[in-house]
Formats: C-alpha cells, structure tokens, sequence
C-alpha cells in the first residue's frame, strides 16, 4: 500500500500539474467507493477549483478555493495518474476527472480506495484523529510518541495512524531494522537510546524514500504512471530468506499485528 514516500511523490506531482485549475467534468465508470455517490459526487465537483493537492499522512487531499476538500485514500492498489484527452478507459478504472487541458484517471484494482468529499470542518476532524507528521517534528518528539502504552508492540505503535502519521508496514520493517530494534519487543522494553534511534531511522527512510519517489514493490506508480526506486535500497521488506546485507543472516519474515513482518535475527536486539 502506498505509505507516506509514494502519496508524497504522488501529491507533489498533481500540486504541480492541477493547483489553480477547475474540474471540468467527471465521469464514474464504476460507482460505490465515493461520497458521495453517483450523480451527486459529479454535481458537487463539477465547477470546482483546486487551490492545492495536499497530503496528510497516507491521504491525498484536493482542497478547493471554497474550503472544501476531497480526500483520497488509495489503500492497496489504487492509482491517480495524468493523462491526455486521447486516453481509452480501462478494466479498473473508476473515475475520469477532466482537469483544465488534462485529464486525471483514478484506478482501483482490489477496490478499497476511497474518495470522500469533505466541508473544512470534516476535513479538520479527519485530520484531528491522525498523529502528527514525521517530517514536521522533531526526533525527540516522535521519540516521546513510542514511550507507551508499555505493553504495546513496537511494530504495532509504528503503523497506528494516531499515534504518527504515514508509517506503514515498508517503512516500519526498514526503520526497525536501521534502528536495530526487533519488531515484537514491547515499548516498555525499549531504552531512551533505541527510541531515539527509531526516530532518526523513520526520518531518514522516509526522507530517501521520497527522493528515490517511493517504493514499487506492489503496484505502487506514481502520477506519471513510473515506478519509484526505493526498492533496492530494502534491507528486509520482501527479503524472507535473503542474506541481511549488513551480516548475511537470512532475513525472517513472522507476522506481528496481523502484518508480514522482517527483521534480522542477528542484527536487531
Ligand atoms: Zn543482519
């Protein structure tokens, strides 16, 4: 699923080519995963005029000149990418913007992906229930978010969306591994140094990661439909079995919180 790095590349691509336009027209080739629905959803958009694509944690917002907003969550597979007028439908896709001279096409092979049209008061209260950014604070402040609950697992607090925004299971596995923690080790195990250490390792990943435009290991591509080039700078995400690149233990893959975890036996206390 795209995390922070891939909805970053995506957003600052679409900021470039639709902030200041209006949307034109919309056609739903496929309804049921906007809101809302239908006829409704083209009405409210049509005539509309984007001010600027935004991103918040793993959401890609178009805020309107009038304060509203639609927030897009791509989740597993979804896709957004800049087309020309000239462009033929196809299988998954779900919704065709037409966006001054171009044309924007939202894509959505396993259909999870939402798009909600929001007033600035929903838009706040969505943005209420996130963690902060983990490029706008701090080390030392995302260090203060892993403290507690004491119990809680380390990999599990990484990819809660109130607890830090835009971490997903890519980026948790690469910061863990960076910062030579193990993933099942409970907060309450970890010392002041570690957490630390975390915090640099996620800014670090995420901050390579969105200038190497993210990660294609799934079906991620980004506005201009390429694929991002973080993926051979992995050090155990997809790597089960393959030598660590720091010591030559063959990863492990387990699952934690439901997720396919990797990790480095030997390399990560
Ligand atoms: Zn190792």
């Amino acid at each position: 699923m795209p995390e922070l790095p891939e909805v970053e590349t995506i957003k600052r691509q679409l900021n470039s080519k639709l902030a200041g336009l209006t949307i034109k027209s919309v056609v739903i080739l496929k309804s049921g995963r906007e809101k809302p629905e239908g006829n409704k959803f083209i009405k409210v958009l049509t005539g509309k005029k984007i001010k600027s694509i935004d991103r918040r944690a793993k959401l890609i917002v178009w805020k309107f000149v009038d304060g509203s907003a639609l927030v897009t969550h791509l989740k597993m597979t979804g896709r957004l990418i800049v087309v020309d007028e000239n462009y033929k439908p196809q299988k998954h896709d779900r919704i065709i913007f037409e966006i001054g001279p171009q044309h924007l096409v939202w894509s959505d092979i396993r259909q999870f992906g939402h798009m909600n049209y929001l007033t600035s008061n929903e838009l706040n209260a969505t943005y209420d229930k996130l963690g902060p950014e983990p490029l706008e604070i701090k080390p030392q402040q995302i260090a203060e978010l892993f403290k507690k609950p004491k119990t809680r697992k380390v990999k599990v607090a990484l990819l809660d969306q109130s607890t830090l925004a835009g971490v997903g299971n890519i980026y948790a596995d690469e910061a863990l591994f960076r910062a030579q923690i193990k993933p099942m080790r409970r907060l309450g195990q970890i010392t002041a140094k570690e957490r630390l250490a975390l915090a640099k390792a996620i800014q670090e990943i995420l901050k390579q990661a969105i200038k190497l435009k993210g990660t294609s290991s799934q079906d991620y591509v980004d506005a201009n439909g390429e694929q991002g080039k973080f993926e051979k700078m992995l050090n155990v995400y997809g790597r089960k079995n393959l030598p660590c690149k720091i010591c030559g233990t063959p990863i492990v893959r387990t699952v934690v919180a439901q997720r396919g975890t990797h990790y480095c036996s030997k390399c990560q206390k």
